[in-house]
C-alpha cells in the first residue's frame, strides 16, 4: 500500500481555502473567454487575435480592443492545413492555419483584426495566406536583441502600430489609456509570477499541468485576476500551515525544468507524460510559462510606449540572435526552482529552437550539471510510449546521480 502523505491535509493545522475553485474556474477558461469576447463585441469593442508573446497586448487594450490568443493546439485541424501548407512545418503553425481553413475557431471568426509578427519563417509566410481573406497586420520584429538600432526599430514599429490601431478602430490611444493597460497587464504578470513561485517549494502545491491550466487566452479579465488571488492565498496558507510539507523521500517526484516551445491549449501531451512518468515540472521557461511574465513594463517611465517596447523586446525567444538572455533566464530559474534535470521540447520543424538546443544541452550538462533530454515531436500521440521510456530513463539517471552523491557523503 502506498502510504505517501504528499499534500495530505493535516487536520490539526489551519484550514486553508479550497483549491477546487481556481482550478475549476480555469478548467472552463475557454467558455469564459468566449462569453467575454462575445460580450465585448456586442458592446462594440473589437476582438484582436494575436499569435506571439512579442505582440504587446497593452496598445490593443488601450485602443479598447480585446486581445485573444489564436495559437492552435489541436492535431485535428492539421490535415486541413496540409492541403495548402507544407507537411514539414511546425504543428503550432499548421494547427492555427487549419482552424482558419475549417473556420472552427470561434475567436478567429469573431476577430476584427489579427496581429502577426515576423518571428520564424513559417509563421511569417502563413500570415500572408491568412491575410488573403482576413484583416492581418504584421509587426516587423528585429532579431538582434542587443543592437540599439534594432531596439529603436522596434519602438518605431510599435509607434506605427499605435497609429494603425487608432485609425482602424477610430480611437485615440492616449498615454493615460496606455498606462491603464500597463497596470492591468503588470498586475496579471505579477499574480501569475507569484503563483508560479509557489513551485519553488520543496513540496510544490501544484502539478505543472495544473499550473498550466491556471491561465487564460484573454488577459485582464477581472474574475481571472480574482481567481489568481484566491489560488495564491490558498498556496500561501498551505505553506504557512505545513500542509504538503511531510512528503517522504519514497514519494518524491523528480523536479523538472521544461524549456523550449510553447504548450498552447490542447497541446499539453508531453507535459502530461513527463509528470505521469514520475516527474514534477516545477518551472516552465517557455512562452506559455514564465518567459513572458518575468519582466514587467516600467509603469513609471515617462514614455509608456517606449517602456512597452523595451519589455517585449527583451523576450528571449530563439528567433533572436544571439539569444543570450535565454541562457541567463535558465540559470536564474535553476537557482530559484532547483530542478534536478532539464527537458527541452521542440516542435517538429521548429528550426530556431532545434538549432539552439545544442547550447541548452551544453548549458545544462556542462555548466549546471543537470541531466538533459531533448524531445522532438508534434501533436500526434503516436510517439507517446517512446517519449515516456526516454523520460523514465532520464529520471533513472537523476536518481543514479543522487545515489552516487549519498554514497560520497
Ligand atoms: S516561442 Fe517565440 S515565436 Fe513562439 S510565441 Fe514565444 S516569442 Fe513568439
Ligand atoms: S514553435 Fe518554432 S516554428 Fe513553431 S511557431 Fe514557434 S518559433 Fe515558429
Amino acid at each position: 500500500m502506498n502510504d505517501c502523505c504528499c499534500n495530505r491535509p493535516d487536520e490539526t493545522k489551519t484550514e486553508c481555502p479550497s483549491a477546487v475553485e481556481p482550478l475549476a474556474w480555469f478548467g472552463q477558461m475557454l467558455n469564459h473567454c468566449l462569453q467575454y469576447a462575445q460580450a465585448a463585441k456586442d458592446s462594440g469593442k473589437p476582438v484582436v487575435g494575436i499569435l506571439c508573446e512579442y505582440t504587446p497586448r497593452e496598445p490593443i487594450m488601450a485602443a479598447g480592443g480585446v486581445p485573444v490568443c489564436l495559437c492552435g493546439g489541436s492535431a485535428n485541424t492539421i490535415p486541413a492545413a496540409e492541403e495548402q501548407l507544407p507537411a514539414n512545418l511546425c504543428p503550432l503553425i499548421k494547427s492555427t492555419f487549419g482552424y482558419h481553413v475549417l473556420r472552427n475557431n470561434p475567436f478567429m471568426e469573431m476577430a476584427d483584426l489579427i496581429v502577426g509578427e515576423t518571428t520564424c519563417d513559417g509563421k511569417k509566410k502563413m500570415y500572408e495566406l491568412l491575410g488573403q481573406s482576413r484583416p492581418v497586420y504584421v509587426l516587423e520584429l528585429p532579431q538582434k536583441a542587443d543592437d540599439p538600432d534594432a531596439a529603436a526599430h522596434w519602438l518605431a514599429e510599435l509607434q506605427k502600430f499605435k497609429v494603425f490601431l487608432e485609425d482602424r478602430f477610430q480611437t485615440t490611444i492616449t498615454d493615460c489609456r496606455l498606462r491603464r493597460s500597463i497596470d492591468v497587464m503588470n498586475r496579471e504578470r505579477a499574480l501569475r509570477r507569484e503563483l508560479a513561485a509557489s513551485m519553488q517549494s520543496d513540496t510544490p502545491p501544484l502539478t505543472g499541468r495544473q499550473l498550466l491550466t491556471l491561465k487564460s487566452s484573454i488577459s485582464g479579465i477581472d474574475e481571472d485576476l480574482a481567481q489568481y488571488e484566491k489560488a495564491i492565498a490558498l498556496y500561501q496558507c498551505q505553506s504557512a500551515s505545513g500542509v504538503g510539507q511531510e512528503c517522504p523521500t519514497s514519494c518524491k517526484s523528480v523536479r523538472v525544468l521544461l524549456t523550449g516551445v510553447p504548450l498552447v491549449t490542447g497541446a499539453e501531451r508531453v507535459l502530461e507524460i513527463i509528470e505521469n512518468s514520475g516527474g514534477r515540472v516545477v518551472a516552465m521557461e517557455n512562452c506559455t510559462g514564465l518567459k513572458p511574465i518575468l519582466e514587467d513594463v516600467d509603469a513609471a517611465a515617462p514614455d509608456p510606449l517606449r517602456a512597452i517596447a523595451e519589455k517585449y523586446f527583451h523576450l528571449p525567444c530563439s528567433v533572436m540572435t544571439p539569444n543570450e538572455r535565454r541562457l541567463e533566464t535558465l540559470r536564474r530559474l535553476v537557482r530559484e526552482y532547483r530542478p534536478e534535470c532539464v527537458i527541452e521540447l521542440i516542435w517538429q520543424a521548429c528550426l530556431t529552437y532545434d538549432v539552439e538546443s545544442q547550447r541548452i544541452r551544453r548549458l545544462a550538462e556542462e555548466e549546471l550539471n543537470l541531466p538533459y533530454l531533448r524531445i522532438e515531436t508534434d501533436y500526434s500521440p503516436s510517439d507517446s510510449a517512446r517519449i515516456a521510456v526516454r523520460v523514465e530513463a532520464l529520471y533513472e539517471t537523476v536518481r543514479g546521480k543522487q545515489r552516487d552523491l549519498q554514497l560520497k557523503y
